[in-house]
């Protein structure tokens, strides 16, 4: 408890909020060590029931300690495909952090021991070596290849395919992008993911022999039940995620200046809009940004939005702060660059100009009342309390649901009423036979490390399908 938590050097807030550069720095080998040796090594192990993948993390936090880095990857490396993503994006706070010993000792979660952040450093300093990307390969067994097809690219289908690959299928990835990575490269910005991280992982995946056919939209291209039916494949894993937005349904939202956050960000992300000399890519360069929502895809459109030129950002969320959903260093780090947080409040109509093009946003104030069917507080109008803001644009980030093509496209595919395919909770196998699924298309907007969980267990689901098969 002597040992005083290590902060993570960053950016300055000013000079970052106008640059696309990663925002965090990453710790030294010293500060990796110190902040791992933090780690009390409860015999009870509590960090470990907030991660959903049961990473043996006072395993990793004792190697890391004694500066065996390599060791520390080892034991990540045993239960998580992508330590150097979920390093830098999963809400520690609300998983291990959130149990740590230590920050309960402390009555403080931030001053929890930073798990995140030393899993960040092994990986990165792994990557930088040339460690663990390809070595965990296990030799083909000697059985009959069998093939996988694989739907979508984000983390669910990344750690299907591996684990299918490690198992000695012949694994292909059908991506309806022109890259793989799903949200890692669409959604979420290079200042929070660089992308040369996802892309190694990509690269880790294509050493295990595993194939990309890109711009390939199942559904369209061609039909999911094709694959089974006339092109061989053994099983199909879908892991199509939740990239269909949510809007507001209020009047105005179809003005000229207002965006679903999905096409704000995939414009600045993988069309790359931000780097103006080296793309063409179309973008709309808003200079009063008004974001509506209160999670990590409002906090990336809003500090996106600064990075690319707004004078003025507002982030309107109709709860109050502890209600956001978005990671707490998220919020800290939009409120540094300058976003303005409107809580309580939210957009009544968007108001346009003669050319139909958005002039300003008409809001209202909310109170909290009793909690909702989520369990937070209920955010309740009040009635004339309306204002308006200046602004020329609105980015809506208020949810994503389920693509429906695959599902609409699939006789006999099950879906809940929220459009999320429905599957068998031990094996991930769907309404069809063979037919396997995992991530925000069960889940419904998830997170980036029970994706990984959804497409490890569809894996395994998938595997005893095929030994079943041949026995
Ligand atoms: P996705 O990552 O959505 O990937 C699905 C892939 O399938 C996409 O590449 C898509 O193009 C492809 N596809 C879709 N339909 C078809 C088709 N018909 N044919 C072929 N391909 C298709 N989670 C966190 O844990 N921490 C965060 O900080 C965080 N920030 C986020 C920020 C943003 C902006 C967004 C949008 C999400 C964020 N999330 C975060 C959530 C997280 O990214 C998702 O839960 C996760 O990526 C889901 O993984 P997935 O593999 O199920 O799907
Ligand atoms: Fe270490 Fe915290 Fe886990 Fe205890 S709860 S083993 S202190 S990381």
């Amino acid at each position: 408890m002597a040992i005083e938590p290590q902060a993570m050097p960053e950016q300055d807030p000013k000079t970052r909020a106008r640059n696309m550069n990663e925002v965090a720095l990453g710790y030294t080998p010293e500060m990796a060590m110190r902040e791992a040796s933090r780690c009390m090594q409860c015999p009870t192990k509590p960090c470990m029931q907030g991660c959903p993948v049961a990473i043996d993390i006072p395993g990793f936090l004792a190697k890391a300690a004694a500066g065996d880095f390599e060791g520390a990857l080892a034991v990540i490396r045993k239960t998580s495909l992508l330590p150097a993503v979920c390093g830098r994006v999963c809400p520690q706070e609300k998983q291990c952090q959130k149990f740590c010993t230590m920050g309960k000792l402390l009555k403080d979660v931030d001053k929890a021991v930073a798990i995140g952040r030393v899993e960040r450093f092994v990986a990165d300093l792994a990557r930088e070596k040339g460690i663990g990307q390809g070595a965990e390969v296990a030799k083909p067994s000697g059985a009959p290849r069998r093939r996988v097809a694989i739907i979508g690219s984000g983390p669910a289908s990344i750690t299907c395919a591996a684990d299918c690959a490690r198992a000695g299928h012949e694994v292909t990835v059908f991506e309806a992008f022109h890259k793989a990575g799903g949200v890692l490269v669409y959604g979420i910005p290079e200042f929070r993911l660089p992308k040369a991280i996802v892309q190694s992982e990509i690269d880790a995946l294509k050493s295990l022999g595993v194939k990309f056919e890109m711009n390939y939209v199942v559904g369209r291209t061609r039909k999911l039940r094709d694959f089974i039916d006339k092109d061989g494949f053994d099983a199909v894993f879908i892991g199509t995620g939740a990239g269909l937005p949510k809007f507001m349904d209020i009047e105005g939202e179809n003005l000229v200046g207002v965006f679903s956050a999905n096409e704000y960000l995939t414009r600045a992300n993988l069309m790359k809009a931000y780097d103006e000399g080296g793309h063409d890519t179309p973008f709309w360069h808003g200079r009063r940004v008004a974001v509506l929502g209160g999670g990590n895809v409002a906090m990336d459109a809003s500090r996106m939005a600064l990075r690319l030129g707004a004078e003025k950002v507002y982030l309107i969320y109709r709860r109050s702060e502890a209600e956001m959903p978005a990671r707490c260093e998220e919020i800290h780090h939009a409120k540094e660059e300058g976003v303005e947080f409107l809580v309580l409040q939210n957009a009544k109509r968007v108001i346009g100009d003669d050319q139909g093009k958005v002039s300003a946003l008409e809001c209202l104030k909310y109170e909290l009342g009793e909690p909702d069917a989520s369990g937070r507080r209920s955010p309740v109008a009040i009635p004339g309390s309306e204002f308006t803001l200046d602004v020329d644009t609105v980015v809506v980030a208020v949810g994503n649901m389920s693509n429906p093509l695959i599902p609409v496209t699939t006789a006999g595919l099950s879906v809940n009423n929220r459009g999320n395919i429905v599957v068998d909770p031990e094996t991930n196998m769907t309404s069809i036979p063979g037919v396997f699924a995992g991530g925000d298309i069960v889940l419904g907007a998830a997170t980036v490390i029970l994706a990984m969980g959804e497409g490890r267990r569809a894996a395994a689901g998938i595997n005893a399908y095929i030994a079943n098969k041949d026995a």
